[in-house]
């Protein structure tokens, strides 16, 4: 499952994602909201990254961005927006 968000809120940049099936439905389930977000991991690299929809530029919030790395090895657990 590919996945592209933009690297961070600033950026224009894309990161090339791939995430397993389980956190690509849960994203696809999820609500567009501007505040909504979860947490993936990339299958390729093992990175886990808060990310949260973002505008997409045609008013709704279709697309993705990286808010933040959790380092390897942490076992924080997140709050969820639903
Ligand atoms: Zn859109």
């Amino acid at each position: 499952m590919i996945f592209t968000p933009f690297e961070s809120q600033t950026s224009g940049r894309r990161l090339l994602l791939k995430l397993s099936p389980e956190d690509k439905q849960k994203w696809d389930s999820k609500p567009r909201r501007s505040h909504m977000q979860m947490e993936v991991t990339d299958q390729t690299t093992g990175r886990r990254l808060v990310v949260r929809s973002a505008s997409c530029g045609a008013g709704c919030y279709c697309a993705a961005e990286v808010v933040r790395e959790i380092p390897t090895g942490s076992t924080e657990a997140l709050h969820y927006h639903d």
